[in-house]
């Protein structure tokens, strides 16, 4: 008889439970089993609440549809993200980083072009969101979802409330064999071989595994704690570790967009839900208090003397120096965390585990792959990094010493550097990506809607095209591209019509 391998899997958080669903559908046919460890008396992170348009491939692996999940975690469509106020210099009160779309090969190329003629000095139409179609239609408040005869596909992610995503996900987990304990793990023993052999529970339970995954969320009971693997912190180049949170009620309009609005020493992020709206401030504790940034969030928000309290976190901001050493892999807040800035924490967790089901199930189960998967992940959190490194070193604010040290920061990556040159120098910003294999995390029209969104081009040129060229360029996106997109937006309704279906389609169930 094949001896069954068991995966002990020690948190219930996000991490923990996503984790746990991945594996159990993934290896539904191999004899492993996989327990789930999870407190009741320490509580989530509970504040990941905006996603990237990964989330959705989540769903459709687990075939589990948008109409099932998304009434009982009171979730959003999410199209964009709106950056407010990050570059006073670019002329933009905001700017929008939209999902790109299937329909964005249409107008996705006048964007580079009009973008390296700003390059060049011209005075031309460089705003992402008269080039991709998420960004026009989250300024209407759409939902994603079109009648089947549209032909085309429009990505989404999601905002939703993490606590009741965990209850979702920890009741289909069990339909699909992983078993729950409700137990708070107080000592971890390892094999003679550094291998951890077993944890134990305060009320005396053993749990002896083969696997363990850490998803213990900031504390890092296995992999740091136990194991001892050092965290390569990111301060150096991100200054933000600390978040004050208050939530509001529901916003008048249902907007499908994150909106990330900078302020004094950091930025607010405003999350809708259809019960109440997400906000918080993260900032740095080197350049402002506690309190300071308290007032600042209640000041925002309109809060000053409402007695609601707020909730104080701190980041560890950084990543471990090994994602999976000896038999435990680090998933979620336990392996590292890049600040919330577009919302990339899940992604990596979702895409940290794939990889793993992946690499683990080629190599047999063992320990074949280990480094290469190291390589992996700890890539993928170095260009993450980059890109929200990228949000800071170009700002043009100047009302903080926090914003001028950030400006002024000079730790970058190598990769950021050639990267930066290349913008610079008028080459392909796309090819340079790609040579430095890149594309997964952040790609060209990413780059290209930051640098454009902060208006990162040289002076313009003294001597500029006579104004009827220049009035082409604009008449070809007024009429060509607008008219796309407003053609186009016939097929979206507002996404409160939408998620209020799928709220009465759950009641009639
Ligand atoms: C301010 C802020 C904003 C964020 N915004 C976003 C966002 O918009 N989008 C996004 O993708 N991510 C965001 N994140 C990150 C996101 O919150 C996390 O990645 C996600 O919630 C996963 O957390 P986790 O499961 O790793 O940890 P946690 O939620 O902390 O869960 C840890 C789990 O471990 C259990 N545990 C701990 N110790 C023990 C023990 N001794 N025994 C048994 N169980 C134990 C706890 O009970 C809990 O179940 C944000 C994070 C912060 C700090």
């Amino acid at each position: 008889m094949i001896q069954k391998q068991h995966i002990v899997i020690v948190g219930g958080g996000t991490a923990g439970w996503m984790t746990a669903n991945l594996l159990a559908h993934h290896w539904q046919d191999q004899p492993i089993q996989i327990s789930l460890l999870e407190s009741p008396d320490i509580g989530i992170v509970g504040v990941g609440e905006g996603s990237t348009p990964t989330l959705r491939r989540f769903f459709q692996e687990l075939g589990i549809s948008d109409e099932e999940w998304m009434p009982r975690c009171h979730a959003t469509y999410k199209l964009n993200i709106r950056f407010a106020n990050w570059s006073p210099a670019s002329g933009l009160p905001s700017y929008s980083h939209p999902f790109i779309s299937q329909l964005d090969v249409f107008s996705e190329q006048a964007f580079y072009v009009n973008c390296f003629n700003r390059r060049l000095g011209l005075a031309v139409a460089t705003d992402p969101e008269q080039f991709l179609l998420n960004g026009y239609l989250a300024n209407m408040h759409a939902s994603p979802k079109t009648e089947a005869n549209f032909p085309f596909r429009v990505e989404y992610g999601y905002h939703f409330d993490s606590a009741l995503l965990g209850v979702f996900l920890r009741e289909h987990a069990k339909t699909l064999g992983v078993v729950h304990h409700a137990v708070t793990i107080n000592s971890v023993e390892q094999h003679q071989d550094g291998r951890i052999a077993r944890v134990t529970s305060q009320d005396g339970q053993v749990f002896e595994g083969d696997f363990f995954i850490d998803c213990s969320g900031f504390q890092s009971l296995l992999l740091q704690k136990t194991l001892q693997v050092p965290f390569i912190k990111f301060a150096d180049n991100l200054f933000n570790n600390s978040a004050v949170v208050m939530p509001t009620g529901i916003l008048p309009e249902l907007p499908s967009e994150t909106r990330a609005t900078a302020l004094s020493h950091g930025w607010a992020w405003q999350i809708p839900l259809l019960h109440r709206t997400g906000n918080g401030y993260v900032y740095s504790n080197d350049f402002i208090s506690k309190d300071q940034a308290e007032l600042e969030l209640r000041q925002h928000l309109g809060l000053v003397d409402s007695d609601q309290v707020a909730r104080h976190l701190q980041m560890n901001v950084g990543q471990v120096a090994e994602h999976w050493s000896r038999n435990c892999l680090a998933i979620g807040l336990s392996q590292g965390f890049i600040e919330p800035l577009e919302a990339t924490a899940l992604h990596l967790v979702q895409t940290a585990v794939e990889t793993f089901i992946e690499d683990y199930t080629q190599g047999n189960f063992t320990n074949q792959y280990q480094q290469r998967y190291n390589q992996t992940i700890s890539g993928r959190f170095e260009a993450t990094r980059d890109y929200i490194v990228a949000h800071y070193k170009y700002n043009t604010r100047n009302d903080s010493e926090y914003w001028r040290a950030n400006r002024e920061n000079n730790h970058l990556s190598e990769s950021f550097l050639q990267r930066q040159d290349v913008w610079f120098r008028m080459g392909d910003l796309g090819k340079e990506i790609a040579r430095q294999n890149l594309s997964s995390m952040f790609g060209n029209t990413s780059w290209h809607c930051l640098l454009a969104g902060y208006g990162v081009f040289p002076a313009l040129a003294a001597k500029q095209p006579d104004a009827t060229t220049l009035a082409r360029t604009d008449q070809f996106i007024a009429q060509g591209i607008g008219a796309l997109f407003s053609g186009c937006a016939l097929n979206f309704k507002p996404q409160r019509e939408q998620l209020m279906r799928f709220a009465k389609l759950k009641e009639d169930s």
